[in-house]
C-alpha cells in the first residue's frame, strides 16, 4: 500500500512538472492537494510521509473526524466541498482554505463567525463554468457582483481566488474551454483587486488537471490518481 502510494504520488509530481514546463511554468507555482475523501487514515498518513502537504476533504464531519484523529501533524486542510452553514462553526478556525464559497448566506455566516473567533478566513468562490444544474457553484455572469459584494460588506472573508469542479467528460482536452474561461474570469477580476486578490486558481482532478495546468490552474486537487479508485 505504502509502495503503491509512494509510486501514485511520484507519478503525479511528475506530471504536474511536465505539465507546468509544458506551459513555460514552474511546478513550484502549483499547489498539490491530496483528496482524501472516503480514504482512511492509515493511507493518509502514508502520503503525509511522503511529503504531501495539503488534503482536501468534502464533508464537514470526515474532515473534523480526520482532523482529530491526526493530531498536530503540520497539514493544510481544504475544504473542498458543498458547504452548509450550519457546518461553518465546525470548521474554523481549523481549515486553511474554503474552495466551496458559492452564495451570500455563507458569506454573512464565516464572516460572523470569523468575527467572533478574531479571524479571517480564505475562500475560494466556486464558479459552475458549464452551468451544470446538478453542480454547485456561481453562474459566471455572476461572480464579479459576488465578489464585489463579499469584499465590501464581509470585512472577515478573504477571497483569494476562484475554483470549479469540470464536467466529467471522457477526453480532458473536452474540459479545456471551461478551464479557459475561468481563467479569463481571474485575470479580469486580477486587474482591479480592491478588498480581495486573485491568487489561486482552483481546477483540475485526477482526469485532467494536466490541461488545467495548461490553463493556469495553481492549485490541482487529486484524490483517485493518488489513492486508487474510491
Ligand atoms: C472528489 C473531488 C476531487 C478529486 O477527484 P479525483 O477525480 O478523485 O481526483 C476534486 N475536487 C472535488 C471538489 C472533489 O469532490
Amino acid at each position: 500500500m505504502q509502495i503503491e502510494i509512494a509510486r501514485n504520488l511520484e507519478l503525479v509530481r511528475l506530471a504536474i512538472d511536465r505539465a507546468a514546463r509544458g506551459a513555460g511554468r514552474s511546478s513550484a507555482e502549483i499547489t498539490l492537494i491530496g483528496v482524501t475523501k472516503t480514504i482512511a487514515l492509515d493511507r493518509m498518513l502514508s502520503a503525509i510521509e511522503l511529503g504531501l502537504t495539503d488534503l482536501g476533504e468534502n464533508r464537514v464531519q470526515e474532515a473534523i473526524d480526520k482532523m482529530d484523529a491526526l493530531g498536530d501533524r503540520p497539514i493544510n486542510w481544504h475544504l473542498i466541498g458543498t458547504l452548509q452553514t450550519n457546518k461553518v462553526k465546525y470548521i474554523l478556525p481549523r481549515v486553511k482554505l474554503i474552495h466551496s464559497l458559492d452564495r451570500w448566506a455563507l458569506a454573512k455566516e464565516i464572516d460572523s463567525r470569523a468575527e467572533k473567533l478574531g479571524l479571517r478566513v480564505n475562500c475560494l468562490v466556486e464558479v459552475n463554468v458549464a452551468m451544470e444544474s446538478s453542480k454547485a457553484g456561481l453562474p459566471p455572469a455572476e461572480v464579479r457582483d459576488f465578489v464585489k459584494t463579499v469584499a465590501a460588506d464581509c470585512p472577515r472573508v478573504s477571497i483569494l481566488g476562484l475554483m470549479t469542479v469540470a464536467p466529467p467528460v471522457e477526453h480532458a482536452e473536452e474540459v479545456r474551454p471551461y478551464f479557459r474561461q475561468l481563467r479569463e474570469l481571474f485575470d479580469s477580476l486580477a486587474k482591479h483587486q480592491e478588498g480581495y486578490t486573485m491568487q489561486h486558481l482552483s481546477m483540475g482532478m485526477s482526469h485532467d488537471f494536466e490541461v488545467a495546468i495548461a490553463e493556469g490552474a495553481t492549485m490541482v486537487r487529486i484524490g483517485t490518481a493518488i489513492f486508487g479508485r474510491r
